[in-house]
């Protein structure tokens, strides 16, 4: 599933070929894609929006058009790409938006999901999608005090914390499990026994593995994800049994909450 890196890699790309251009029409093509409006209002309200802005929150992708906002979340298999507007229909194209294009023809902005987890919001208010999320991790809100005042007032799992939302915003499995292993954390800690210098050391970790995944246009990994390299920089995530990065320990898989998790038995010792 895209991540943070992931989906900010896709609004910078698309940014350029979006903003500034105007939705001539829409054309849902699998109604239960949309989480809000109906699709007859969908339809009607974004008629002749023009995209204003392109960007992204958490893990969601997000257009600012002239009187809403269009929020989308990729999930497991979506995938947001730019074609000729004669370009034949994909088997697994949920949305097509008609646009503007440069030349006074017309182009078309495709969400594409073979696996239908994906959704699209059309809201005038973001915090409706969005508002009850936490901070962004790149942004000057979240700061090392900040985050060790928050692992202090909970009492849960390292990793199941780091993933929840209104937690801490953009986080997932990839990026969670490589900045632990950074910050030389076991995902199984439990949150208010982290002290202020690990709290310091994590805080840093999860800043680098995101500047990093970003700088490497995220991870492709994901197989409707495509472009990045971030995977072949991985320390710990998905490299059961092949040797730490810093200390040549094989690298083992457990399951938290679910999760396939990725740690190094010498670096990462719960309550260390
Ligand atoms: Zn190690």
């Amino acid at each position: 599933m895209p991540e943070l890196p992931e989906v900010e890699t896709i609004a910078r790309k698309l940014r350029p070929e979006l903003v500034g251009k105007r939705i001539v029409k829409a054309d849902l093509l699998w109604s239960r894609t949309l989480a809000t409006p109906t699709p007859a209002e969908f339809q009607k309200r974004t008629e002749g929006q023009e995209i204003r802005a392109v960007s992204r929150r958490a893990k969601y992708f997000v257009m600012e058009l002239s009187d809403y906002y269009l929020f989308i979340h990729l999930r497991m298999s979506g995938d947001l790409y730019i074609k000729e507007v004669d370009t034949t229909q994909e088997k697994h194209d949920r949305l097509i938006f008609f646009i503007t294009a440069e030349d006074d023809g017309m182009s078309k902005f495709v969400f594409n999901d073979t696996r239908k987890f994906g959704r699209v919001w059309l809201v005038r208010d973001p915090d409706e999608v969005v508002g009850g999320l936490g901070p962004e991790p790149l942004s000057d809100e979240f700061t090392a005090q900040w985050l060790y005042e928050g692992l202090q007032s909970r009492h849960r799992q390292l990793k199941p914390l780091l993933l929840d939302q209104s937690f801490l915003a953009g986080m997932g499995n990839i990026y969670t499990d490589e900045a632990l292993h950074k910050a030389r954390l076991h995902p199984l800690t439990v949150s208010d026994s982290v002290n202020r210098e690990q709290a310091g050391a994590l805080w840093e970790a999860i800043r680098e593995v995101l500047q990093e995944g970003i700088r490497r246009n995220g991870a492709s990994i994901d197989w409707a994800y495509r472009g990045g390299e971030f995977q072949n920089y991985f320390r710990v995530y998905d490299r059961k049994g092949q040797p730490c990065p810093v200390c040549g320990t094989a690298i083992e898989r457990l399951v938290v909450g679910q999760r396939g998790t990725h740690v190094c038995p010498n670096c990462q010792r719960i309550g260390s």
